[in-house]
């Protein structure tokens, strides 16, 4: 069994194979890492694999899927949460096995969500540029105290819940957005009408997959909803926010704040280094001229316990594909494939 692994990083290296070394994973899998992106122009180096492992910017796209089906491929192994990157109509068609990683570490993104907040909020990154430099001067890293603020959260499932139950500790008010209603969250919140949570929310912090009815729901419309100098959170998908749209409500103060740590166009920019490069996305470097714009490279999920449990349920989806076994991780259910459907 070979597993070709697209987008590998040294850290994937590391857990992937420590993984196949100490879990009770078949020991006939071969791992081929390739730190390419898999897209158009990668896909052959799949051509001797059974397997793909993808991550949240390789391209699995129609053309791919189809080019990896006359290779002989036969599983997709998504080592991640998001999917909107896989076109799962075609590789139903073409009888693929898709799994993902659907809950390795819901906290890991809440807690990254949070930081953001704090810093962006309290002005620590530019506090630690000052006090570095020998400048002790507190004037323009003035905060706000989050105790008492109101907190949106627009999905609200495994993250957002995560991330609703630690603002609560902070003794934030909650309110809560979602197609379907998690229980568990109205034990922490008040679930309210989109509308709503914008036009209360001190800090909208945005928990929804990406789909068509996701796309831009931050967008001219929804930012004038929003309460003048709110806070704005992503650590979904890049393409829930309108840019473009951002940077004019940053620019006319209607939003007070924003902190990215995924971007609509990341797949040019993120995981890796730019810096000795013209960079030649307007937008996002615009973004990065705001004081009060904190923008991160797509790495809330990125801690040791989120990447071995990523690594582990990785090769049990492998083990159930190779098993015929019903994988509760597949992204394949009859007549279920295209969207599919909230776990609420
Ligand atoms: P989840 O499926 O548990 O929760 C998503 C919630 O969004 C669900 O409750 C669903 O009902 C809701 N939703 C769906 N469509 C909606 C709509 N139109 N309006 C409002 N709510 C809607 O997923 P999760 O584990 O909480 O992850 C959320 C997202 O976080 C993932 O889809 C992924 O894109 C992103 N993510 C990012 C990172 C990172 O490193 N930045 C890591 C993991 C996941």
């Amino acid at each position: 069994m070979k597993l070709a692994v697209f987008s590998a990083k040294a850290y994937d290296r590391h857990f992937l194979s420590a993984t196949l070394d100490t879990k009770h994973v078949a020991s006939d899998i071969q791992l081929n890492f390739h730190p390419v992106p898999l897209s158009s122009e990668t896909v052959d180096i799949a051509k001797d694999a059974d397997a793909v492992c993808c991550f949240v910017n390789d391209t699995v796209d129609a053309p791919v899927i189809h080019r990896l089906h006359e290779h002989g491929v036969k599983a997709i192994l998504m080592r991640c949460a998001g999917y909107n990157n896989v076109d799962l109509k075609k590789a139903e068609e073409l009888s693929f096995f898709v799994a993902n990683v659907p809950a390795y570490s819901p906290e890991a993104v809440a807690e990254f969500a949070v930081a953001l907040i704090q810093t962006l909020n309290r002005n620590t990154h530019r506090a630690y540029n000052r006090v570095r430099e020998g400048n002790f001067n507190i004037e323009g890293l003035l905060g706000q105290t989050l105790h008492g603020k109101t907190v949106g959260v627009a999905g609200t499932g495994r993250i957002g819940l995560a991330v609703a139950r630690i603002m609560k500790g902070f003794g934030c008010r909650v309110l809560g957005y979602d197609v379907f209603r998690n229980e568990a969250f109205e034990s922490v919140g008040e679930y309210v009408e989109l509308d709503v949570l914008l036009a209360e929310s001190d800090i909208v912090s945005l928990h929804c997959p990406l789909l068509e009815s996701t796309q831009y729901m931050i967008n001219e419309t929804s930012l004038q909803k929003m309460k003048r100098g709110a806070m704005l959170v992503n650590t979904s998908r890049g393409g829930l926010i309108d840019t473009k749209a951002v940077i004019r409500a940053l620019k006319s103060k209607q939003l007070g704040g924003l902190a990215l740590d995924v971007y609509e166009g990341e797949k040019a920019l993120f995981y890796d280094d730019h810096s000795g490069e013209i960079v030649h996305d307007d937008d996002y470097m615009r973004l990065t001229t705001f004081h009060n714009v904190l923008l991160t490279g797509h790495q809330a999920f990125f801690t040791q316990e989120a990447l071995g449990e990523i690594a582990e349920v990785t090769f049990q989806n492998l083990e159930d594909f190779r098993a015929g076994r019903q994988c509760k991780n597949s992204l394949i259910k009859a007549g279920a494939s295209v969207s599919r459907p909230p776990r609420h």
